[in-house]
């Protein structure tokens, strides 16, 4: 076999100035796209479609940086004046300890910093393609030159590319151009080589897609895109200080200017008051700080907040950025998305009103068992239904494929039921798609809440079928589809009776209506399919929370967090479900028009008191969060679409779904859920808590044992005694405690309880009155047991050696009683 030739991707082919036809040609794609084995050879040939990670700081470096915190270089200042003096066994110590307290920092922090990477990892881009006529969803990093992308909104453009259809399309290429405002995009070619903005015929690996749908023909990968060309360098470093972390650094020199200032003090009182010798003041003195000085705390802190991430990722919580660990702890509201998060989304259609008949549809789930059965039509013709049925297959973008463990589902959950629908029906989805062309087509979104297709068959009949919520369908409809095809007149309150029926037993439900166009039209305007329709019918889908999720909500309950629901379904539906979850106010819920109408403080107290929100939009989202925070509440909020990113970035938690959810909201966000589940949410807030629970143990524990030792040396300074410690065996308990049992602290797992107990106060500093309390009480308790060892050892006439060996192992036992 001949090696291929493929087109080389050089800056100047101008892939903006030809043809798509040309471009098929060039790139040697087949209208259909690439075959598996086409792709594998491309890759081989042109590599992944990664631009290479960025340089990691080197070992060394790493290494040197554990030297550069302030306790460190308090403990090697002592060290070289123990040189000075000539202690070498002191000196030696001192050093070892520097050394060894590096080395651990360094090992933690390599681990900190490889939990963050992993998670990195898991959150790669996925992207549909084209392959072989097929719809396929892979990671990004499989792409090649020459395959078909398929673009919606949210979606990062995976891949330099040139447009082939657009629907709508629009993009924010401010990463690449520094353009705020989104780009029109078009198939048309553009003057060649004109700047980057301007070639509106292409799209750009790394950008954002705002609105509408297109596809594109991948004409750059990896390090041949402009994104390759001008950045060089895919990820940063993760970032490992936290706010936590920040205050703990800030302690730490306060705390040493303190220490500072006790050893000056120290060396003066000896020598000037007690008129030791000089020297064996400044020994006191060093040993006093060596005693004093927290060292391993940072790294301890760093390796709790790492195992925090480390759990929440083994329970589907990813961890975009390290403070969110912290944050999560002291979560006061969570605001969630019904539909997936707190529901199930394995849709069923349960029920059918057409204008004529009611039916009921048996079966669940994704399996093609079940029947539609007339519940008042015993005749069995009903026009409405089969159209409404038929717009139910071909008003629709997914598809069901057949594997060994069952149906899989490729789109939108809903859209599947329909295709499901369809089967139970006994029609041939595939034969019918082909039978009736689309021509053109609206995209569903989220402000509109609808969606139309043009179809055209070959018997010249052309109707547009559309397909949405029921509020926003009805106004479009001129009358009724008949069961004999004859239009009627429609009754739009017994419609909305038959809706609130629906929405009473927690059933979305879903709006069908045509038009009969001619067959010349072949374009699709907003204003053509929003009006002159005729109503085919009402279908109610069943979408039953989660049981977790009802588990989740109460543990919620208890633990002083309020969960919201917020949907864009209707407000009858969503109260249904809010109470089967068991939220804490169903008796009133709200819809985002309503909300919006309010005043200020209407919507300060909308946002505490309402716990369902309905038909809501993304502006309403950001809304509620400002006023939540405006009332102090720490607040979570989960988002989907591209438009949630304003909500996702203002919460103090931004939570992105990881399987449904777009690129967008999830680089908005503190937290991905790998699982879409709002019980994750919950663990993650326990896990939250757990973690600080551990950085307080923690502290309680390191604090009160160097404050023990410098009280110890203090003291004895203080009264004129020997030093019942010395430094060496100063740092060597420091050292063993740090990294044995303080370590183990960092591991403890979460209290049972911490879900049982209120939030912590946002503005709730580390050092409670309750812990710094106890930090001098223990300190003192270690001070009196061991002086107290010593004195007696020292009284029975053992031995400064022996005296001390003892004091030291007292240190030790208290330690480990504590
Ligand atoms: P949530 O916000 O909890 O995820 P949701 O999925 O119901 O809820 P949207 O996707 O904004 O929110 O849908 C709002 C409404 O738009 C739905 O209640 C439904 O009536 C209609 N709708 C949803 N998806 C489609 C679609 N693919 N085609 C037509 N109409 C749709």
């Amino acid at each position: 076999m001949t090696k291929p030739s493929y087109p080389s991707l050089e800056e100047d082919q101008q892939w903006e100035s030809i043809t798509t036809e040309k471009a098929h040609s060039l790139l040697q794609t087949p209208e259909q796209g690439l075959d598996d084995e086409e792709v594998l050879s491309r890759r081989d040939y042109y590599g992944e479609n990664r631009l290479p990670e960025v340089r990691k700081r080197s070992v060394i470096r790493r290494f040197l940086v554990q030297f550069n915190n302030i306790l460190i270089h308090v403990l090697i200042a002592a060290g070289l004046v123990t040189v000075a003096l000539g202690e070498w066994l002191d000196a030696s110590v001192i050093f070892g300890v520097v050394l060894i307290n590096g080395i651990i920092g360094f090992i933690q922090e390599g681990k900190a910093e490889q939990a963050m990477e992993s998670i990195r990892r898991m959150l790669s881009t996925r992207a549909r393609v084209l392959r072989d006529g097929e719809h396929h969803e892979v990671d990004a990093a499989e792409i090649v030159p020459g395959d078909i992308i398929l673009l919606e909104s949210g979606d990062r453009v995976p891949a330099d590319a040139r447009l082939l259809a657009v629907k709508g399309l629009r993009t924010d290429e401010s990463s690449l151009t520094g353009e705020s405002v989104p780009v029109d995009k078009s198939t048309d070619p553009v003057e060649a080589g004109i700047a980057i903005a301007d070639r509106l015929s292409m799209v750009w690996s790394g950008t954002l897609v705002t609105a509408g749908q297109g596809h594109a023909l991948v004409t750059g990968t990896g390090e041949a895109t402009e994104l390759g060309r001008i950045s060089q360098a895919a990820e940063n470093a993760p970032e490992l200080v936290t706010p936590l972390l920040r205050k703990i650094h800030q302690f730490g020199r306060q705390l040493t200017v303190l220490i500072l200032a006790l050893a000056a003090l120290t060396y003066l009182a000896g020598t000037l008051w007690r008129g030791q010798p000089a020297a064996e003041m400044f020994f006191a003195a060093v040993s006093l700080a060596v005693a004093a000085i927290p060292e391993g705390l940072p790294a301890i802190i760093t390796i709790t907040l790492a195992i925090g991430v480390q759990a929440m990722a083994r329970r589907n919580a990813i961890i975009r950025r390290l403070p969110a660990v912290e944050t999560l702890g002291s979560v006061t509201v969570i605001c969630s998305d019904k539909t997936g998060t707190l529901t199930r989304n394995e849709m069923t259609v349960r029920g059918i009103q057409t204008p004529s008949h009611a039916y009921a549809v048996t079966g669940a789930g994704y399996t093609r068992e079940g029947d539609i059965t007339a519940e008042s039509n015993p005749s069995g013709d009903d026009r409405a239904l089969d159209d409404l049925l038929l717009a139910g297959i071909l008003c629709n973008d997914s598809h069901l494929k057949d594997t060994d463990q069952g149906i899989r589902i490729a789109g939108d959950p809903m859209e599947a039921a329909l295709l499901i629908l369809g089967d139970k029906a006994e029609l041939d989805t595939r034969q019918l798609r082909k039978h009736w062309t689309r021509t053109d087509y609206i995209p569903f979104e989220s402000d509109t809440r609808y969606m139309a297709t043009l179809n055209h068959d070959h018997a010249d009949d052309a109707r547009i079928l559309v397909k949405g919520a029921p509020e926003r369908i009805l106004p479009m409809c001129r009358g009724v589809c008949l069961e004999d095809g004859g239009d009627g007149p429609i009754d739009a309150r017994s419609w909305e009776e038959v809706v609130h029926n629906y929405a009473r037993q927690g059933r979305r439900t879903l709006a069908f209506a045509m038009k009969r166009v001619d067959p010349q039209h072949t374009v699709l305007k907003q204003e053509d399919a929003e009006e002159g329709l005729v109503l085919l019918g009402l279908i109610a889908l069943e979408d039953p929370p989660r049981d977790e999720a009802i588990k989740a909500v109460s543990e919620c309950r208890e633990a002083g967090i309020r969960v919201k629901m917020i949907t864009g379904d209707h407000l009858g539906t969503a109260l249904a479900i809010g109470e089967q979850l068991g939220l804490r106010n169903t008796r009133k819920g709200m819809t985002g028009a309503d909300f919006q109408q309010l005043d200020e403080d209407g919507i300060a107290a909308a946002a505490v008191e309402i716990d369902v929100f309905a038909r809501f939009s993304p502006e309403n989202k950001l809304t509620l969060v400002q006023a939540l925070q405006k009332n102090n509440q720490i607040t979570a909020m989960t988002g989907d679409g591209v438009n949630d990113s304003p909500a996702l970035r203002s919460a103090d938690v931004g939570v992105a779904m990881g399987r449904g959810g777009t690129e967008a909201a999830r680089e908005a966000s503190e937290v991905v859920l790998a699982d879409d589940n709002f019980a994750t949410i919950a663990g993650a807030v326990r896990t939250g808590r757990g973690v600080y629970d551990n950085i307080r143990k923690s502290l309680m524990f390191i604090l009160p044992t160097n404050g023990g030792q410098a009280l110890l040396i203090l003291a004895a300074v203080v009264a004129g005694l020997t030093l019942p410690v010395t430094p060496v065996q100063v740092l060597w308990v420091n050292m063993v405690t740090a990294v044995t049992l303080a370590l183990a602290l960092t591991m403890e797992p979460t209290e049972p309880n911490v879900m049982r107990r209120p939030p912590r106060p946002p503005a709730e500093p580390i050092f409670t009155p309750f812990l710094s309390w106890r930090v001098i009480f223990v300190s003192f308790l270690i001070l009196a047991a061991t002086l107290s060892v010593f004195n007696l050892h020292i009284q029975d006439g053992m031995g400064i050696e022996t005296a001390r060996t003892a004091a030291v192992n007292t240190v030790i036992a208290c330690q480990i009683f504590y």
